[in-house]
Formats: C-alpha cells, sequence, structure tokens
C-alpha cells in the first residue's frame, strides 16, 4: 500500500541520513590521527602560460590513504576538518612539507617554481599565522617568492581589515596570493582592488564546457577583462580540451591548468617533468632567477 511504501521510503531516507552522519563522525575520528599516522602525502599539479604552455609553476593537493577505509577525497575531508578546527593542523603540515620540499630542491640544486598551497578560512584568520610562515621559512632558508597561496573569496567577506592586514604581511614576505574558485563566493567585487591579490583563479564551474556554453565565454571573457585592467594575472583551472585552450588564449588568459595538460602527479613524476623541462640548474643560476 501507499502507506507502507511512505514508511519504507522514510526509513530508506533515515537509513542513508544515517549512514552519512555516520561517515562524517567516523572521518573526523580518523582525521585527528591521521597526521600523526602519516596518512597524508602531496600531489602537484603544474601551471601552464597559455601562450607557450611552459610550466610556471605547481599546486600542492593533499591525499589522504587511510590503511582501512582506502583513498578519501579532499572534497569529502577539507571540509569536515575546517569545521572541526583540524584544518589547521593539516594546513600547516603542506605549508611545512612544500617548504621543506623547496628547501631540499635548493640543496639538490633543483631549480624549483613557485609551489601554490591552498589555505583554508581557520588557517587563514588564526592568530599567529602568518609569523608561523615566517618562521618556517627562516629555519628552512628560503625565500617566500618560491611559494603562493590560494585562498577563497570567503577571506574577503568576513573582517575586511583584519584580512587585508593578513595579506598584505604575506605579501611582505614575498608570497603571492591567489584567490581560488573565483565566481563562485557572493562577495562584492570592491575587495579586488583593495586587497593585494596577485592572481585570479577562474573556477573550474566556468570553464569546463565553454566552447558549448555562450554564457560561460560571456563570463570568462569579462572576468579576464576586469583583471587585466586591475594587473592581476589569470588562471583558468579545469582545462579539459583543446578548444578551451584556445578560447582562453583568444580572450587573453595567462595560464591554465588541467587534466588536459597533467593531472597532479607524485612528487618523483613532478620532479621528473620539472627536470625535464628546464633542466638541472646549479644553485648559482638559481641564485639570479
Ligand atoms: P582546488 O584548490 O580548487 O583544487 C582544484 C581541484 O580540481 C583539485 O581537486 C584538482 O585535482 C581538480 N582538478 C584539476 N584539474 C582538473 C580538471 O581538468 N578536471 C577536473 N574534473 N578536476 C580537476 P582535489 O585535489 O580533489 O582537491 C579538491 C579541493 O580540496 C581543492 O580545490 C581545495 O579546495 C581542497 N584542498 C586540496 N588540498 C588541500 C590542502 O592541502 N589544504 C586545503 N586547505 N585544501 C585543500
Ligand atoms: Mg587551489
Ligand atoms: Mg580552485
Ligand atoms: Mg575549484
Amino acid at each position: 500500500s501507499a502507506k507502507r511504501n511512505n514508511k519504507r521510503s522514510f526509513v530508506f531516507a533515515t537509513e542513508q541520513l544515517d549512514q552519512e552522519l555516520y561517515e562524517k563522525v567516523q572521518l573526523k575520528a580518523e582525521l585527528i590521527n591521521a597526521l600523526t599516522k602519516n596518512e597524508f602525502h602531496l600531489v602537484y599539479q603544474p601551471k601552464y602560460s597559455t601562450n607557450t604552455l611552459e610550466m610556471v609553476g605547481a599546486e600542492a593537493l593533499i591525499r589522504w590513504e587511510h590503511p582501512e577505509l582506502g583513498f578519501i577525497s579532499p572534497v569529502k575531508f577539507i571540509p569536515i576538518a575546517e569545521s572541526c578546527g583540524q584544518i589547521i593542523d593539516i594546513d600547516f603540515w603542506v605549508i611545512r612539507s612544500v617548504i621543506e620540499q623547496i628547501a631540499k630542491w635548493r640543496v639538490g640544486g633543483i631549480l624549483s617554481l613557485p609551489i601554490a598551497v591552498n589555505i583554508s578560512m581557520p588557517t587563514f584568520i588564526r592568530e599567529g599565522f602568518v609569523d608561523e610562515v615566517e618562521s618556517l621559512l627562516d629555519v628552512f632558508q628560503i625565500a617566500g617568492h618560491f611559494l603562493e597561496f590560494e585562498v577563497t573569496e570567503r577571506i574577503a567577506m568576513s573582517d575586511q581589515a583584519k584580512a587585508l592586514e593578513v595579506l598584505q604581511r604575506i605579501k611582505n614576505l614575498g608570497i603571492s596570493i591567489s584567490i581560488d574558485d573565483f565566481g563562485t563566493g557572493y562577495s562584492s567585487l570592491s575587495y579586488l582592488h583593495t586587497m593585494p591579490f596577485s592572481k585570479l583563479k577562474i573556477d573550474r564551474s566556468f570553464v569546463s564546457g565553454i566552447d558549448q556554453s555562450e554564457t560561460k565565454r560571456g563570463i570568462t571573457g569579462a572576468i579576464t577583462a576586469m583583471a587585466k585592467v586591475l594587473k592581476i594575472t589569470t588562471i583558468a583551472e579545469g582545462v579539459e580540451t583543446k578548444s578551451e585552450i584556445d578560447y582562453l588564449r583568444s580572450i587573453g588568459c595567462d595560464q591554465i591548468q588541467g587534466f588536459l595538460m597533467c593531472k597532479p602527479m607524485s612528487l618523483s613524476d613532478y620532479e621528473e617533468q620539472v627536470r625535464s623541462t628546464l633542466g638541472t640548474l646549479s644553485i648559482k643560476q638559481l641564485e639570479t632567477i
């Protein structure tokens, strides 16, 4: 009967909810020990010049390999880590690992292109964030321009004065700042010329299928034109087809990143890529760059 069916679908719905809730609670508990158990590692996804297709840098992306649960996507666990504050330790682990890696490349005489790290909101607004980054750069004797931070529009929506101060201090360390997932936030555009952003990443949702959508072409064209006026570099994320590159080139989008050129890859694959593209430079040469 209808009644029985309703009841059954209700039971099914709550079971599904229970399942999701259970999974969240479980992941939250597992996250607490993931760092000490060494379950995280980083992969690297290169960024390229749209015109020359030269590699211009890379983004470090975290991966979680749980011994029993297997691979857990950051899309799943980062929001959980953000909601319980765990993200601060995780982000610092990433920052430290990347700085340490840059120091290793330096010792090995391998040219290091700037590496971007994603910084979540709780980390960004944490008291002493910039001080800790500065002391890490000091400890490993690394110049800030080897590092890049990716933040979302959300940071410009909260305490603007505080955000501006933190951004300015990061910039003073030589670290450049990108706005990630641009266009998906709800912030006004006024912050763009008041805050020291050097790069704007056009969100994948506007990039994928750009050739089939006049609206998307219009939006990416307008974002790129606006960024030009503000002297901000543009990068399109999630590039998956050749025709997307052609369009992005035609509107003057500076850089591209996406599966078409390269998926996020292991450290050794990334090093190989850098080596074959740029060759091994001596530390002397490195110093002059
Ligand atoms: P994001 O920073 O916007 O990173 C881009 C995401 O899109 C990455 O997913 C990347 O693998 C994926 N991607 C790149 N090119 C393509 C493409 O051509 N097609 C498609 N379909 N996807 C592409 P990933 O690694 O799963 O990361 C998802 C999100 O998790 C990131 O989005 C970022 O917000 C967050 N995240 C990842 N690593 C970290 C981290 O170390 N710290 C923090 N706070 N967040 C992180
Ligand atoms: Mg990012
Ligand atoms: Mg992004
Ligand atoms: Mg995105």
